[in-house]
């Protein structure tokens, strides 16, 4: 692998980047008289934060990934024009793509005058790394793959992915515009070990942010601070910022749409391949569907009658007589359904409420939305900013086969105190919650020895609190997370979910030691939230508890 400095053009090596007087002055400044603004406070009278600090900070947290590691873009079509900028020389330089795909890279290519190559996609749109190496270039510095793929809706194979990036002296671009709608298919986990590797990302799909322009790239803190030095230095507006700032404390609700498009995406899958009009839906990892028609003008036209606008993609490679449906809220999508001649399911109403939570807790040092569903499981959606911490809540999540949510933006530039505790006051106070009068449950819960290490959990949720832990680690930390910390993780949420637990656990392992008491915990409070039909009431022999 070529070391990408190397790759960075001549005339960019050197660049003296635009700086401001508040990027050399970096104490606080209270008078600013300095940058021409006019001084009279409007809300939007002063420059923006070229850096975007705050910004990256919670990006950082939703992402996992270390705030050195992103760049912000107005929109990602900002950083794909200055990728090849960055890379291409132009008129001495070639990029690389697959087709079909998106068209903002050949566009942003032909802009600034570098050669296009295509490498068409195999049969189900799949990637060949072989076929793809085979056509690069002596001239050729990037290579944009798209995955998910607009518009063909699915993931890349991740191993021919990385063979491509592993087999390639050059930029690797993987486009995940799409990726909150495809599960656990980020490669951004993979930029530690490849300095060649860009993921790009956009807050304009899942995250509903189409019209604040804000996209990501994660990458080597080389390119992404080469990325910075030649952007305008004010690519994000002061109410950009401050908007998705607003909306980034909303990740949980974020999610919960991700989920019903998802669910959305699936009927309509299975609808559309009812019709006889309809000769193949493809499988999508996105929020979109390419859909070949019989007849593609007929079912665009009847569409467009009924007032409803699709993305004729029948003109792209491997596309003939393809529509791109994107997927809409339930009624638009019936909506649409209807139109091409079947209709959507009634939802089935299924009677028993749910019992579910969400607390929110905003002190000086953390802000955190816990939210649980304990009738329901998802997959579920942890992000606290400590990787390790991250690891073991999502225990909790699966083994107790909630549906668990927690984002917190902690001040783990400090340490992992704040944080630990305060997302266990909430935790234990959103259980606490989502019981409600508790009748009906279970109770207790008991569990059993997991793996090498014994770990046992011995709950009550009855409303007595008291806290036994007998678990000894041989080292000061596990991950990013201190040894004492998960003491006082249940220690503070048994006093706030007001339950008995027990903790006892042994082993060689620290590491499977903690884990193995978080799934117990998990175990145990799958077994005492659990509602038993038979039962209905308060479980106490004193009627209340
Ligand atoms: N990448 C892909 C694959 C896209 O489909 C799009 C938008 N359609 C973008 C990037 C650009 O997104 P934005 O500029 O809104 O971040």
């Amino acid at each position: 692998m070529k070391n990408i400095y190397e790759l960075v053009r001549d005339n960019l090596k050197h660049l003296t980047p635009y700086s401001t007087a508040r990027d050399d002055c970096k104490s606080r400044m209270s008078i600013y008289l300095d940058a021409n603004e006019n001084p009279y406070d409007n809300g939007v009278n002063r420059y923006p934060s070229p850096h975007q600090e705050e910004l990256k900070k919670k990006i950082s947290v939703l992402k996992n990934v270390p705030v050195g590691n992103i760049f912000l873009g107005n929109g990602s079509d900002e950083p794909i024009d200055l990728i090849l900028r960055l890379f291409c020389p132009p008129g001495k330089s070639s990029m690389l793509q697959i087709v079909p795909t998106y068209k903002i890279y050949s566009v942003s290519a032909v802009i600034n005058d570098v050669d296009v190559i295509d490498c068409p996609l195999d049969e189900g749109f799949a990637l060949s790394a072989d076929r793809l190496l085979e056509k690069v270039r002596t001239d050729t510095r990037v290579i944009f793959l798209c995955s998910p793929n607009n518009p063909t809706g699915n993931l890349l194979d991740r191993n021919e992915v990385m063979r491509v990036v592993e087999g390639f002296d050059g930029i690797v671009v993987v486009d995940e515009a799409y990726i909150d709608f495809a599960g656990d298919g980020s490669l951004a986990g993979e930029v530690g070990g490849h300095p060649n590797l860009v993921i790009l990302q956009t807050f304009s799909k899942a995250w509903g942010m189409a019209g604040l322009r804000l996209g990501l790239v994660i990458a080597d803190s080389f390119i992404t601070g080469m990325l910075s030095r030649i952007k305008y230095p004010y690519n994000i507006s002061i109410l950009n910022q401050a908007k998705a700032s607003e909306l980034l404390d909303g990740a949980v609700q974020v999610m919960d749409k991700v989920e019903i498009i998802k669910n959305e995406r699936q009927k309509l899958y299975e609808k559309l391949q009812t019709l006889p009009d309809v000769v193949n839906v493809y499988p999508s990892d996105a929020n979109f569907l390419l859909v070949k028609f019989r007849n593609k003008q007929a079912a665009f036209d009847s569409l467009v009658e009924a007032g409803i606008i699709v993305r004729d993609r029948s003109s792209e490679y491997g596309c003939e007589n393809c529509l791109r449906v994107t997927v809409g809220t339930p009624e638009e999508n019936a909506a649409l359904l209807k139109v091409l001649g079947t209709s959507a399911e009634e939802e089935k109403e299924d009677g028993t409420s749910l019992r579910m939570a969400e607390v929110r807790r905003r002190t000086k040092e953390t802000d955190i939305v816990v939210r649980i569903c304990l009738d329901r499981f998802k997959e579920p959606y942890i992000r606290t900013g400590l990787h390790f911490f991250n690891h073991m809540l999502e225990q909790i999540g699966y083994h107790s086969m909630t549906a668990l949510d927690v984002v917190c933006y902690g001040d783990i530039q400090t340490d992992d105190h704040h944080t630990v505790e305060d997302v266990a006051i909430a935790l234990g106070e959103a259980i606490g919650k989502a019981l409600g009068n508790k009748a009906g449950i279970e109770r207790y819960g008991f569990s059993l020895p997991m793996d090498e290490a014994e770990a046992s959990v011995l709950l009550d949720i009855g409303g007595r609190t008291d806290f036994i832990w007998d678990v000894r680690f041989s080292s000061d930390r596990i991950g990013d997370v201190s040894s004492q910390m998960f003491e006082h993780f249940f220690k503070s949420l048994a006093e706030n979910l007001h339950c008995n637990l027990h903790v006892r656990a042994c082993g060689k392992n620290d590491h499977h030691i903690i884990e193995g008491v978080f799934k117990a915990f998990a175990r145990a409070l799958k077994q005492a939230v659990y509602r038993n039909p038979a039962a209905g009431g308060i479980p106490s022999s004193k009627g209340q508890i």
